[in-house]
């Protein structure tokens, strides 16, 4: 499946005059990675590009040095008349937000992902679940495609692959093989993962210590074993980036009590919750994710919640004790 899926994505990618690349919503350095990588490698043999996602409105700050920007489009802005539209690193048409429909409108669409709870919602999906990153799964595209990875394509697939492999965590044979190419094209790698992973304003410390003082450790929780769990409420993230609220499930899981880890983040003071939730070995926070109208990896996947606070928590521990 895998050798096939990329010959007929390559096939694709080659006929396409004009080309929409979509990246999931409060995107990350592994959807923009592979989006602007992607995205760089057309424009260079001659398509019309645009690289888009649907909110928020720009790019995380973090992301500002990352090669190829030009190509991003306003979401309101993106022409719905294209040869093929491509997503990168969104497991299902949900994740695309208000972009969803442009697949609608395309003769053709490619997926292009790593999540194991990918819904192939592609006309031909490649979808690598074993992979780090899908700036991984872009880079083997590059490979049997015959492109060579440059400085700038390098400082692309290495923001994504740093960033989901929790820098060099989560790895795998083969994680570190790529890294040594992508850092062979002389890019700075500890630059590149300071500026991604590792810089966050003065603010950060006392939202930190409001939000992890009140977080709630329950030991059987998650099918016998321990849930750990904070909220980020609008009034501790105020005035702070998106970097700094998805800071905090790092610093959360690391709870040795808990296999499971939750944080909660209201959105504009609402009743509406973006919940990340991280497991370590036993409980496949995907399959939970799922029953809860969400997805991802299982050991990190996420979902969003409508209602008070309480009865979020009460479905997830609902959800969590029947994993
Ligand atoms: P995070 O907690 O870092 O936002 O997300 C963890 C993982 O779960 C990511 O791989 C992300 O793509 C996936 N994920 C997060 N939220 C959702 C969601 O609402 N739907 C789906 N399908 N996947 C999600
Ligand atoms: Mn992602
Ligand atoms: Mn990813």
């Amino acid at each position: 499946e895998t050798v096939q899926g990329l010959a007929q994505a390559i096939e694709m990618l080659e006929r396409a005059s004009s080309v929409t690349v979509l990246c999931h919503v409060q995107p990350d350095a592994d959807t923009i990675g592979s989006g602007l990588a992607l995205g760089s490698v057309l424009e260079r043999r001659g398509a019309t590009v645009q690289v888009a996602f649907a909110a928020p409105a720009s790019l995380p700050e973090s992301m500002d040095e990352l090669p190829g920007r030009h190509l991003l489009v306003d979401a309101d802005k993106v022409t719905d008349t294209v040869d093929l539209v491509v997503t990168v690193d969104a497991g299902s048409r949900g994740r695309l937000g208000s972009l969803g429909d442009r697949l609608d409108t395309a003769s053709a669409t490619l997926v292009i992902d790593h999540h194991r709870s990918n819904t192939r919602f592609g006309t031909v999906n490649v979808v690598h679940a074993s992979a780090e990153s899908t700036t991984a799964v872009i880079a083997r595209l590059l490979d049997q495609w015959g492109v060579e990875i440059d400085a700038d394509l390098a400082h692309l697939l290495f923001a994504g692959l740093v960033t989901d492999t929790g820098s060099f965590r989560w790895v795998r044979p083969g994680s570190h093989l790529l890294a040594e190419r992508l850092l062979a094209t002389g890019i700075d790698g500890a630059h590149i993962a300071r500026k991604l992973l590792d810089t966050h304003p003065f603010d950060w410390l006392p939202m930190l210590g409001s939000v992890l003082g009140s977080a709630t450790l329950i030991p059987d929780a998650a099918d016998g074993r321990g849930l750990v769990y904070a909220v980020i409420r609008s009034e501790d993230s105020a005035g702070l980036r998106s970097e700094e609220v998805e800071s905090v499930i790092d610093i959360v899981r690391t709870t040795s009590e808990a296999e499971v880890a939750a944080v909660l983040k209201q959105q504009d003071f609402g009743s509406v919750w973006v919940v990340s939730l991280r497991s370590k070995t036993e409980v496949d926070v995907s399959a939970v994710a799922c029953e809860l109208g969400g997805g991802g990896h299982r050991n990190a996947a996420g979902y969003t919640a409508h209602g008070d606070l309480p009865d979020v928590i009460d479905a997830l521990r609902g959800a969590l004790s029947a994993s």
